[in-house]
């Protein structure tokens, strides 16, 4: 870690300036936050695995052509990114329905949505991440209406390279947020991270529905064993990095 001041501190990750204006430097946490940060605690190695996670799926997402702020990985907990101006959106991607679709609407758990759903919330934790609709978006105004669309389709590819890799692993990618940032030559980056903080995963070979999840939803339903969940995932994603 850095002796340096923080540039900011959120639930999960710590960013710090570096020498160069353009790149900052992202601290992996163990901090867990559940539920807009009412259910707080720890889960063990989380930054760890997470930064691991997160290193390889970027890599892989680079390496088919989608544009990320990862630059390299300097340490276990430490990710050298492109500086941006994140857009306030959290893009959610959905091939199976759960969390708050479920809620929400009453569609069963696990039910395919083909094509996968993509839904923008507003990135605002005082007002509780709320779902938009497409009006508000275009009120609130926090995208251009062609960022949007480019949002839009960047997730969809992103849920098409993450979804054959997640099945090659022996996964099921149910759901997961992206957040999206602009850089100072006003290029549009996929940022912050993708991990089980961030993914509902499900073990295909999972016996039980207990069993099969491997993500933060362990600690959101106290499932027990988070971090051993977290380790597999890390594990099956080294195991197939090579075929990146
Ligand atoms: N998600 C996230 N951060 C948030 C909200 C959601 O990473 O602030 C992820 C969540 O882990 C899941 C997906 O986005 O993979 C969809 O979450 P959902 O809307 O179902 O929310 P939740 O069940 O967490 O209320």
């Amino acid at each position: 870690m850095t002796d340096r001041p923080k540039l900011y501190e959120g639930k999960a990750k710590i960013i710090y300036p570096t020498d160069d204006p353009d790149v900052l430097l992202t601290y992996f946490k163990d901090d867990a936050t559940a539920f807009n940060a009412q259910k707080r605690g720890q889960i063990g190695n989380k930054g760890r695995i997470n930064c691991a996670i997160s290193t390889h799926l970027f890599q892989l997402l680079e390496a088919r052509g989608v544009p990320t702020h990862w630059i390299d990985t300097p340490s276990e907990r430490e990710m050298r990114v492109r500086a941006v101006k994140i857009i306030p959106l959290e893009v959610v991607v959905r091939n199976l329905a759960a969390g708050s679709l479920c809620k929400q609407t009453g569609l069963p758990l696990g039910l395919a949505l083909n094509p996968p759903l993509v839904e923008f919330y507003y990135k605002n934790d005082g007002l509780g991440d709320p779902l938009l609709t497409d009006e508000r978006l275009r009120l609130l105004d926090l995208a251009t209406p062609e960022q949007v669309i480019e949002l839009k389709r960047l997730a969809l590819e992103v849920d098409r390279y993450l979804t054959d890799f997640f099945a090659d692993c022996g996964i099921t990618l149910v759901d997961f947020k992206l957040e999206f940032g602009v850089d100072a030559q006003g290029l549009l980056l996929l940022a912050d991270e993708i991990s089980p903080d961030t993914c509902r995963l499900w073990d295909q070979a999972a016996e039980d529905e207990t069993q099969r999840v491997l993500d933060k939803d362990r600690f959101r339903q106290d499932l027990g064993q988070v971090e051993e969940a977290y380790q597999r995932v890390l594990d099956r994603v080294l195991a197939h990095a090579a075929s990146f």
